[in-house]
């Protein structure tokens, strides 16, 4: 996975093609990630005890890591991650400016 917590991506796909979010949670199990604010999904919730009414719950639903774009923090455009080695250390790079990620 090149997405951490975190990150600020850009979503690539669906209706909310081109909205900025940032990552709430990695899932490297299945490639997915979790925005925040982003892919909502509704849940209705029945009442369950007397007197209580019931509720809809907007929660927000794991999209895969594909179909988002991480955001330079240097230059601000979308990008794809390269990575710089130093030594043994990985560092993500920014594609377009070769800046840190
Ligand atoms: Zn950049």
């Amino acid at each position: 996975m090149k997405l951490l917590k975190g990150d600020n991506v850009v979503m690539l796909s669906g209706k909310d093609r081109g909205k900025k979010a940032k990552i709430l949670v990695v899932i490297p199990e299945t490639g997915r990630v979790v925005l925040e604010g982003l892919n909502m999904m509704k849940r209705h919730t029945k009442p369950r005890k007397q007197g209580q009414s019931g509720q809809i719950i907007n929660k927000e639903r794991a999209v895969s890591s594909a179909s988002v774009a991480i955001i330079c923090k240097s230059c601000g455009k979308a990008t794809r991650v390269g990575y710089r080695f130093d030594g043994d250390k990985k560092t993500r790079i920014c594609k377009k400016c070769k800046s840190d990620i």
